[in-house]
This record gives C-alpha cells, structure tokens and sequence, in this order.
C-alpha cells in the first residue's frame, strides 16, 4: 500500500524551516501600522544580506529570475549580446539571458564541481559579453580563474549563486567574487521568504542602476531620466526574510551535517560529488544508474525526491544540435534526496537503506 493510503507522514523532498520566530515577527508586524510594501523592513533584510556575505551593497526584487535579468540590464547587456551559461543548471539561467533580449550559449560542465568548465568555451565572439557562472549546490573550484578569464576577455562577471547561500570559497562568500552575485528566496531555497531574490555588488554605480531599476528609473520624487520598472519587494516577505537570515548559520550547519550523513552511508556505492568544505549543500545529490526507478521505490515508501536538473539544451527552446557529454552524463542520473533542515539522522539512513534497495538491485 503506497505510505500516503496508509497513514504515514510523507517525508517532502525539501520544505521551508518557518517556526515561531517567523510567527511572531509577522505578527508585531501588522500590528505595527503596516504597509506592507518595501520599506524599512525591508532595508534591514538588505543590511542583513550584505552583512552576511560581505558586500558593499544589496537590492532585493521579486525574484532570483528577476534578480538576474535586472543584473544583466544593469551590466547594459541586451540585444546582440551573448552570455555564457552552463548547461547544466536552473533553466532560470537562460531565461533570464532572454528575458533581455540576449543570446545565451551553452558551455559543459566539469565533473569535479558540476559547474562551468571554461575548457569547454569553445569560442568568444565580439559579441560575447559576460559569463553568468552558476555556483550549483554552493560548489566552487576556482573563483580566481573565473575572475581572470573575464578581465583577459573583457567580459562582464555575474555569479548565479542562488544555490549558495551558506557557501564561500576561500573565506570569501560565493556571489562576491563578480561584478555582480544574484540569490534567490524562493520556498526550496535554504533562506526564503516565499519568492524573491537579491542583488549584491561592492560597485556604487552599478547598485545605483539597480535601485533605479526596479523603481521606474527614478531619480528623485518623480523625475525618470532612465528606463526602470517595477521589480520591489514587500515588507510582509522581509519580515520572515530577517528572522530566516538569523537562522541562516544553524541552517547552514544542519545542511553540511545531513550531507555529511547521507555521504557516510551512500558515498561508497553511489557517485557523490563532495564539494569543499566551505560549502554548505542546498539538496543532497547522488548519481546512479536507474533514478527513476529509485524514485518510485522510495514514493511508494512515503520518501519525496526529485530528479535533477536536464541539461538546457534538451529543453525544446534550447536545442542547438551540438554535444554536452558531461552535463548529459550527470544530469541523466541524478537524483535529490530530502534535504529539509529538521531531518533525522534516524530518518536519513532509513531512506539510505531505501536507496541501497533498489540503487544496487534494480540497475
Ligand atoms: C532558484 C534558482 C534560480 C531562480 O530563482 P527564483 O527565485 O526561483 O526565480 C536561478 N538559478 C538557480 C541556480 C536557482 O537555483
């Protein structure tokens, strides 16, 4: 009998960690004369964020999907400009390339840390102008060589690290490193506020294009001498926002633990990637031969996962008939396993044992 007919509780692939704290400051909060929209709740979530990761500036908008598409217009990257993007990530990443009206190109992956692999750039045309490099799961092998391939090629550096809060490299947060780093608050993601998304930069100039931005281009009352549009956010999410950003180190932590207990048990018979010890992963991946049919066996075990990202250019809007043999390798055999932050070590390797069933059994 499927767990669910049965009367088990499902154990959800992820879920957001919302308790009292987040009860009560929403509370206070509405009783406080509320407007709900941005205001200063909202610069407090900022401060924090910028706090936190160590930069100059934060801008929060609707979304990570947002927050990318805002990036790049800040950058003036539009129409007749090409961005590199991995193949294998979010399909946020492309969209958000097309959103302004730029071409992205597609670039494999390496198999040590499952992002970009700048071996593969086959070619930079005159019209290449930036690189979004997306920090999947909080890995990162080599900032420094992404920081110096742009500045020799002149291009522009926008870090997707809306995976990564939690994550650094070198003691330096991910989403620092380039000219721009973009998160997302969306309801998997280890901080949320249902939706929503930040901007971080260390340049004044191009966080005073951001602002105007997402405000109509406004410079002063209601003087418009730029282009901008409507991208603010909410009080009512920066209020929940805060109180996850102070949980933000004990999440961390959790996630780092429960990878770590996942690793013990499966890492010997599955491939994982281990990332550094600086990051902090977001979902626990493993990768074998049969996914699918692991997936169903720990659903009709009240256990969720999900199949992982496909590769962007097996997406019909994406198809360009060229080969990414790593991206492919991984993103066919991938699979996440829950990585909620209250997790059991109990609970953990009672799904590892489902995972041993029928990972090694049913290849
Ligand atoms: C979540 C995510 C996004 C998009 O963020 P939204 O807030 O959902 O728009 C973009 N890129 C990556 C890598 C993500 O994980």
């Amino acid at each position: 009998m499927p767990a669910q007919e049965a009367g088990i509780d499902m154990i959800n692939q992820i879920e957001p960690n919302i308790d009292g704290y987040e009860v009560e400051a929403m509370n206070n909060y509405l009783q406080s004369g509320a407007w709900l929209t941005e205001y200063d709740r909202t610069t407090e979530f900022e401060c924090k964020i910028a706090e936190y990761v160590g930069s100059k500036y934060c801008v929060v908008v609707p979304s990570g999907t947002v927050a990318l598409a805002v990036a790049l217009w800040a950058c003036g990257i539009g129409y007749g400009d090409e961005v590199l993007v991995p193949n294998y990530t979010m399909i946020a990443t492309p969209n958000a390339v097309r959103m302004v009206g730029a071409t992205p190109v597609l670039v494999d992956i390496e198999a040590k840390s499952l992002c970009m692999d700048l071996d593969c750039v086959w070619s930079l045309s005159e019209k290449t102008r930036a690189i979004i490099n997306v920090s999947l799961n909080g890995r990162a092998l080599d900032m420094a060589r992404f920081q110096d391939f742009c500045t020799a090629n002149n291009l522009t550096l926008i870090e997707d690290a809306c995976q990564s809060l939690g994550s650094f490299h070198n003691g330096r947060h991910l989403g620092t490193f380039g000219d721009i780093g973009v998160f997302s608050f969306s309801s998997p993601k280890i901080v949320t506020t249902g939706q929503g998304g930040a901007l971080v930069t260390d340049d004044e100039g191009l966080y005073d294009k951001i602002r105007k931005l997402k405000d109509w281009g406004r410079d002063g009352s209601d003087i418009h001498n730029t282009l901008g549009y409507n991208f603010k956010f909410t009080d009512l999410q920066a209020v929940i926002g805060i109180e996850q950003m102070k949980k933000l180190p004990w999440a961390s932590g959790r996630k780092r633990h429960i990878y770590q207990v996942y690793e013990s048990q499966l890492s010997d018979v599955f491939e994982m990637i281990h990332g550094s010890n600086e990051s902090t992963p977001w979902f626990v991946d493993i990768y074998l031969d049969n996914p699918t049919v692991v997936q169903e066996h720990l659903k009709e075990n009240g256990v969720g996962s999900r199949l992982v990202y496909k590769p962007i250019n097996e997406q019909k809007i994406y198809a360009d008939g060229k080969s990414y043999p790593v991206s492919k390798r991984f993103s066919h055999r991938g699979l996440w396993l829950p990585s909620s932050v209250n997790l059991t070590d109990e609970q953990i390797i009672n799904i590892c044992g489902l995972v041993k069933q029928k990972g090694l059994n049913d290849g």
